[in-house]
C-alpha cells in the first residue's frame, strides 16, 4: 500500500507510522527526519533547509521533491510506502503524482489527523525525540521508561529547536495556509480517511486498524 499522513505538528503522525510500518511492513519516509539528519551532518541540502526550518516555514518544494524522488527509489520502497510529513503542497503533491505515474502507481490513501489547533502546544512542548530513529516521547502523555532516554538504544532524548510555543505558531500557519489545499486535493480523488487525532494513542492506533488500508 502507499499512503500519506498529514496533519500539523504535534498531531501524531510520528507516533501512529512505526506502528502502521510494522503491520504493513511498509518503508517509512519522513521528511521533517529525513531534512533534521541533513541540518545535522551539515550537508548541502541541510544547510540550506536549516534556516527555514528554524522559523516553523516550508522547505522549497524542490529540495523536499527531490529527497523523496531519491528516497523513493530504495527497494524497500517498491512495495509500498507512508509519506508523513509530504506532501506539504499542493505543488508537492502533483510532482508525487507525475512520479507514481511514470510508474503505474497511485495513492490508496490519505490519513488526516483531525485535530484542533488549541490542543497542539502541549503536545509540541513537551515532546522529546529519539534524533536517529526519530522516535517521540512526551513528558506528560508518553514518557520514555528511564527520564531522557530512550526506550530501545538507551540514547539521550533531545528537544528539537523549532518546538517552542513561538515557532509552533509560524507552523500552524504554514498548515493551514498551504498544507491544507493538500487535503482537498486528495479528498477530490475520494482517498481521504479522517483520525480523530486529539483522542489518546491507543484509540487513533484502533482507528487507523478500523480503516483497514
Ligand atoms: P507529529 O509527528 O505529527 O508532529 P508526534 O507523533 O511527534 O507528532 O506527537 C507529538 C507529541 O505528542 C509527542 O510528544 C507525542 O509523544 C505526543 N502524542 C502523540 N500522539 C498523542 C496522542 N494521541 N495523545 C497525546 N499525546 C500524543
Ligand atoms: P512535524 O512532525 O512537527 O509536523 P516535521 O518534522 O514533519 O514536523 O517537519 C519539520 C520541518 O521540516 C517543517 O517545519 C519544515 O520546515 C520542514 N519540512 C518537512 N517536510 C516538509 C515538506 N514536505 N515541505 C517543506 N518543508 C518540510
Ligand atoms: P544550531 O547550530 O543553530 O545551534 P542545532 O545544531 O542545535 O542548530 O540544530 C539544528 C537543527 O537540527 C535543530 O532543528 C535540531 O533539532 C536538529 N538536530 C540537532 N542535532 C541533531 C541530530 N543529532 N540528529 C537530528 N537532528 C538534529
Amino acid at each position: 500500500k502507499r499512503l500519506i499522513l498529514i496533519g500539523p505538528p504535534g498531531s501524531g503522525k510520528g507516533t501512529q507510522s512505526p506502528i502502521i510500518k510494522d503491520e504493513y511492513c511498509l518503508c517509512h519516509l519522513a521528511t521533517g527526519d529525513m531534512l533534521r539528519a541533513a541540518v545535522a551532518a551539515k550537508t548541502p541540502l541541510g544547510v540550506k533547509a536549516k534556516e527555514a526550518m528554524n522559523k516553523g516555514e516550508l522547505v522549497s518544494d524542490d529540495l523536499v521533491v527531490g529527497i523523496i524522488d531519491e528516497a523513493m527509489k530504495k527497494p524497500s520502497c517498491q512495495k509500498g510506502f507512508i509519506l508523513d510529513g509530504f506532501p506539504r503542497t499542493v505543488v508537492q503533491a502533483e510532482k508525487l503524482d507525475e512520479m507514481l505515474e511514470k510508474q503505474g502507481k497511485t495513492i490508496d490513501k490519505v490519513l488526516n489527523f483531525a485535530i484542533d489547533d488549541a490542543i497542539l502546544e502541549e503536545r509540541i512542548t513537551g515532546r522529546w525525540i529519539h534524533a536517529s530513529s526519530g522516535r517521540s516521547y512526551h513528558t506528560k502523555f508518553a514518557p520514555p521508561k528511564a527520564p531522557g532516554v530512550d526506550d530501545v538504544t538507551g540514547e539521550p532524548l533531545m528537544q528539537r529547536k523549532d518546538d517552542t510555543a513561538e515557532v509552533l505558531k509560524s507552523r500552524l500557519e504554514a498548515f493551514h495556509r498551504q498544507t491544507e489545499p493538500v487535503i482537498d486535493y486528495y479528498a477530490k480523488k475520494g482517498v481521504v480517511a479522517q483520525l480523530p487525532a486529539e483522542k489518546p494513542p491507543k484509540e487513533v492506533t484502533t482507528e487507523v486498524q478500523k480503516d483497514n488500508l
